[in-house]
């Protein structure tokens, strides 16, 4: 059975051709600038070399055919026909309250999830694009959703109900509704197999550090909470969003500044985080070698984001009463050494004993664990898998398997 994941955002576009057989990936690439001068198609076919095609994409209809037309173009193809594809999974960013799971995608879905554009106004309409690109070229194939908040419904409502009028919950839809769902809930299950226990019985925090970042406390197999909240906003300074503040920033910004309500938006969500204090870069690679250099600020942001993650696994620790396991997984989580290192120093009171030479050692890209045989909480690293979640959950909910 072969799965086609697609991952729509407003000028770009990803994609996996997954085999669910053998769980390999047949094919890979993206769509950049899509709408815009100089669209390029990346391909990757497993095993051979990476194609570009430079050719314009009006829209994300354009894309999706460049993509299927290189999926089964006779030289470089991976396909005999686009009909090989059995069915199609898409990453939706938000599902509001009404979806807690992964849904077959009808014309009722896609109004359900157009009337959720006022919560994911970037997002959902760019996945919606993607959805309908493929509903015009293979209109008989079978589609899902998979939303990125919906492993986060299962949070009672002490961690989601923000200290708000209760009006701005009911009419508004203010809440905390959490992000990178698939990811929380694809490593928290391998960390309950690495545990060898069922994840009934587990208490897991999940930290996936990337370009976006967030932390989940999964409590048998279930998440009871999560840093971000009702934007990917709010949690741990990321590469350029500002993470948890004082709420009257908002208004004194405005004020001293003069900036209206899209300014600041632009302010907290594109030139602050770990960009916004070193002034250098939003990638910790870069941030590393600065702050190596002697480079003050660089230091300073790198500091804030472990303080930050740190503090969010002792309220997490707080919340389950215990924790079994703590997971890092995504860009930052799955490669920066020293970052892992900052935010694990000093947990040993919460019974986690990292051994810090391996963490220094172990090999990239595969699922290690990093603390002592004898310690009580484990520490594991485990490479996240968003597009097969999306994969499994399309085939399970097309073909039942
Ligand atoms: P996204 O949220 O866009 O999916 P990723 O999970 O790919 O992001 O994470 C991207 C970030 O991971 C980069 O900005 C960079 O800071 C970090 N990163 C990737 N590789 C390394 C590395 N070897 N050392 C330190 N940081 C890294």
């Amino acid at each position: 059975m072969k799965i086609l994941v697609v991952n729509a955002g407003s000028s770009s576009l990803k994609y996996q051709l997954i085999n669910m057989d053998t769980r390999e990936v047949i094919a890979k690439g993206l769509c950049e600038r899509i709408g815009i001068e100089g669209s390029l198609l990346k391909y990757k076919p497993a095993g051979k070399d990476a194609v570009e095609v430079k050719k314009n994409m009006k829209d994300h209809t354009d894309a999706i055919q460049m993509v299927l037309d290189i999926l089964a173009d006779k030289e470089v193809g991976v396909l005999g026909s686009m009909n090989e594809i059995d069915a199609v999974g898409h990453r939706i960013v938000h599902g509001g309250e009404k979806f807690s799971k992964s849904v077959l995608i009808d014309d009722d879905m896609i109004k359900v999830i157009e009337e959720l554009t006022p919560l994911a106004p970037l997002h959902n309409p760019a996945n919606l694009m993607g959805v309908r690109a493929c509903k015009a070229i293979m209109p008989d194939t079978p589609m899902v959703a998979v939303f990125d908040t919906a492993f986060h419904q299962t949070m009672p409502y002490e961690a989601f109900l923000y200290g708000l009028p209760y009006e701005a919950y009911k009419e508004l839809m203010i809440r905390r509704y959490g992000f990178h769902g698939t990811s929380h809930s694809y490593v928290s299950k391998r960390a309950a197999a690495m545990l060898g226990m069922p994840a009934e019985k587990t208490k897991i925090i999940t930290c996936h550090l990337g370009n976006g970042s967030s932390i989940t406390a999964v409590d048998g197999g279930k998440s009871v909470d999560t840093s971000m909240g009702f934007t990917p906003l709010e949690g741990v300074p990321m590469g350029t969003r500002c993470g948890c503040m004082d709420p009257a920033i908002v208004t004194y910004l405005m004020e001293k500044l003069n900036m209206d309500a899209k300014q600041v938006d632009t302010y907290m969500n594109k030139k602050s985080g770990v960009f916004g204090i070193s002034g250098v870069s939003s990638d910790f690679r870069d941030l590393d070698d600065a702050a190596k250099e002697g480079n003050e600020r660089a230091k300073f942001a790198l500091d804030v984001f472990a303080y930050n993650v740190k503090k969010y696994i002792g309220a997490y620790a707080a919340v389950m009463n215990g924790v079994d396991a703590i997971v890092f997984t995504a860009g930052i989580g799955e490669n920066d050494r020293n970052m892992r290192e900052k935010i694990l120093t000093g947990l040993d009171y919460l019974g986690v004993d990292v051994d810090f030479e391996y963490n220094r050692t172990a090999p990239r890209g595969q699922e290690v664990t990093i603390s002592k045989a004898n310690s009580r909480v484990k520490v594991f690293v485990i490479p996240t898998d968003e597009e097969m979640v999306i994969a499994s959950d399309t085939a399970n909910i097309v073909f039942g398997k």
